[in-house]
């Protein structure tokens, strides 16, 4: 009846249809405009057919329709909003089409229906779905909301609090919740989908079912419940000032309640709109593509390195042992050495632990968890190295003892094994230089707690050969992580910008700033903790050593500093968290976990360091001062070709240092600033030293009027 290369519509028995999502050369079905077309064609086709009798709706692969194509945001979001609004009303035509139809349409929801692809299924007169699909609205996410539809018809379909809650967290459901709360009909096993759908079709064609009564509820308004919203109000996440998309769409649905389905539809378009275009809409989509490019990227990376059969990790102390555990979870046996009997039973009682962890959370079942630590063999010898082809050293950051270690290991290894150093401050080229084959050693930068820390700095040293790059890149990606690869410098790429912006705040507390106001003025513009507790949960004699080593390799933008608060707390035993005593302090609550509460001998003793005493700074100076510096560290990085690009620099910040994700990473925040303004910012803090003078490549862009996405 209708043959399209995304959709196809079949004839069934007793004048039923079928319309089938199949997209041509493709694992998966989404919404994107030539999917859009022909689903307007084939519902033009049906609606015109007197023979037709009800419609079938199925998916020709293993999701029924994943969502709309998000490939095309970019292009209608940079539309004005009147033209916007009217593409988006136009979509919304065909699914009004569809729910206009004057037949009965019973859709079949075989797996993934999220976004649109549900929206899509909201059109239909009644839903059937397979035990094991998984339906969810889940545009939050991109900082949006529904917008075809569905703010509309679920609010309608399954009452308003159902809706926002919905639209609200993102999350996907089970088809046990989704019946239950009314978004789908029926469930049932997957084999019994295709019968369990048609039946029920069968029996709305036959009139045993009311299935106009269901639309004419999506055509009228809907009873407002604001209790209800209100709850869902109130458990929105901290980021909402941020984040505004779960808040606008609460607005819309209260507001667009009392109209009937035109009038909701119109409202719903116009706010789509609006949230498009906010900063943070604009950010997560871009992320989303860059999270793209950087899988493409790392399997690229991976795809000519050796397979991982036996690995090995030397040091169980706290990244060794959690780099075994994420290691063994995934599936890698691993060899765990270490000096120390009693280190190494802290290290695999660590993994028991987090194994027990995930077991109790439903997460793992008991005897894959027991097959997972028993691939783990702690070990104080050498034992079996000759059969590991990939061994990491995870031993104290000396760099002698790293030789030391290194030379043995490299001994006790076959020709071709790679061997990958964690080290947070050492360069690859002084680790490698007393071994035998340095194009076997390749850097490896886990951030802690490495069971928590998605990403992984892969560090191309100057000798470090392409088979050793691949290797790690495909040893991190088996871990569930996502390796980034940088050239070898100080601090590599996430702690070296890092060090730019923590030098920022050991700078505005000596100019006589309280690091109390300075923790809120970030935290509120969007980072999950200020600076000060950042370093008091890093370790302030661990991260004033990190400092002093990184700013040594910048000598220009980080000179030494006579005594900093960092040195100063380190000085007087204040280590931060894991001593209950740094900036601030820190016991166990009544339920066992650190609490935080103000420090005054904190700032009794950098008092010392303010020569012209306590001074006020307006929040804005304070996030300035902060952002400038990391974000001209970030440029000189990308200019230097630490990364091969402005989407891995972002990415990495976002993934490694908790950057605030509406901003999208620090060169996707200077694009939104505009360059001209982020120079003029440079030039009103220049006196401040290098660290504000913006690289050549910013002012060229600047003059240019070119962006780095
Ligand atoms: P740690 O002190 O907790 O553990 C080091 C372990 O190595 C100890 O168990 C020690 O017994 C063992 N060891 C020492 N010499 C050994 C040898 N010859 N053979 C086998 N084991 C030996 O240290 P850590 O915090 O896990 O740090 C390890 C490395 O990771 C360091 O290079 C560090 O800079 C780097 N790193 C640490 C962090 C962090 O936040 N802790 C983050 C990134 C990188």
């Amino acid at each position: 009846m209708f043959q399209g290369e995304m959709i196809k519509v079949l004839p069934l028995a007793d004048g039923l249809v079928e319309l089938c999502f199949d997209r041509a050369g493709a694992a998966i079905n989404k919404l994107d405009r030539k999917t859009m077309d022909e689903w307007r064609a084939a519902t033009a086709l049906i609606g015109a057919s007197a023979d037709v009798r009800g419609v079938l709706v199925t998916s020709a692969k293993d999701v029924f329709i994943v969502g709309a194509d998000i490939n095309e945001f970019a292009a209608m979001f940079q539309l004005d909003d009147e033209r916007m609004t009217a593409g988006t009303l136009s979509s919304n035509e065909v699914l009004n089409a569809f729910e206009d139809l004057e037949v009965p349409t019973v859709v079949a929801i075989n797996g993934l229906a999220l976004g649109g692809g549900l929206e899509m299924t909201l059109s239909a007169s009644a839903r059937v779905m397979a035990s094991t699909a998984q339906v969810g609205l889940p545009e939050v996410k991109l900082g949006l909301f529904p917008g075809l539809g569905g703010t509309v018809r679920m609010a309608r379909l399954a009452g308003l609090a159902t809706a926002a809650e919905w639209i609200a967290d993102g999350k996907p459901r089970q088809a046990g919740a989704a019946l239950e709360e009314g978004v789908i009909d029926k469930v049932c096993a997957p084999e019994a989908l295709r019968a369990t759908a048609l039946a029920l079709l069968r029996d709305a064609a036959a009139g045993q079912l009311d299935w106009r009564a269901v639309r004419r509820r999506k055509y009228l308004p809907v009873v407002a419940t604001y209790d209800a919203m209100d709850a869902v109000r109130a458990r929105l996440p901290g980021a909402a000032a941020h984040q505004p998309a779960a808040a606008m769409a609460l607005a819309l649905l209260e507001e667009a309640a009392g109209l009937d389905r035109a009038g909701a539809l119109l409202l719903e378009a116009q706010r789509f709109t609006q949230v498009a275009k906010t900063q943070a809409a604009a950010s997560l989509v871009r992320i989303f593509h860059n999270e793209q490019a950087l899988k493409k990227l790392a399997r690229q990376h991976a795809g000519t390195g050796g397979k991982v059969e036996q690995a090995a990790v030397l040091g169980a102390g706290i990244m060794g042992g959690g780099i075994a555990y994420v290691t063994a979870l995934h599936g890698t046996p691993v060899r765990l050495k270490d000096l120390a009997e009693q280190k190494l039973a802290a290290g695999v009682d660590e993994a028991a632990r987090q194994l027990a962890r995930q077991v109790k959370a439903g997460r793992l079942p008991q005897a894959r968890a027991a097959g997972v630590l028993a691939s783990i063999t702690p070990q104080l010898d050498f034992t079996g190295f000759d059969g590991v082809q990939f061994a990491v050293e995870a031993v104290v950051e000396d760099l002698q003892v790293k030789h030391a270690v290194l030379r043995e290991l490299e001994a006790e290894l076959g020709e071709e094994a790679i061997i990958a150093t964690n080290t947070s401050s050492l360069r690859i080229a002084d680790i490698a230089a007393p071994l035998a084959r340095p194009r076997n050693l390749v850097g490896l930068h886990f951030f802690n707690p490495v069971p928590a820390m998605p990403l992984v700095e892969v560090i191309q040293g100057p000798l470090t050969g392409g088979a050793a790059v691949a290797t790690a890149a495909g040893f991190v990606l088996a871990m569930g992580k996502t390796p980034i690869v940088v050239k070898d410098c100080p601090g590599f790429l996430v702690n070296r910008i890092l060090t730019a912006y923590i030098r920022a705040f050991l700078q505005l507390v000596a100019d006589g700033a309280d690091f109390e106001q300075v923790d809120r003025a970030m935290e509120t513009f969007g980072w999950p903790m200020g600076p000060a507790w950042l370093e008091d949960v890093i370790g302030i004699d661990t991260g004033s050593h990190v400092n002093d080593v990184i700013s040594a390799g910048y000598p220009q933008r980080m000179p030494p500093l006579p005594l900093d608060a960092l040195r100063l707390m380190a000085q007087h035993q204040r280590h931060g968290q894991k001593n209950g005593a740094g900036f601030y302090r820190y016991a166990a609550g009544p339920d066992g976990r650190l609490q935080r509460s103000p420090a005054p001998e904190a700032h009794a003793l950098l008092a010392q360091l303010q020569a012209d005493g306590r001074r006020h700074f307006e929040d804005i100076d304070i996030v300035e001062r902060m952002m400038l510096p990391l974000m001209v560290e970030a440029a000189h990085a990308l200019e230097e070709g630490v990364a091969g690009s402005a989407a891995e620099i972002d990415m990495a910040l976002l993934l490694g240092l908790g950057f605030p994700k509406y901003l999208g990473g620090p060169l996707m925040y200077m694009d939104w600033l505009g360059m001209e303004r982020v120079l003029r910012q440079c030039e009103k803090h220049a006196h401040l030293g290098e660290q504000y003078v913006a690289t050549p490549a910013m002012r060229a862009m600047a003059a240019a009027g070119t962006r780095y996405h």
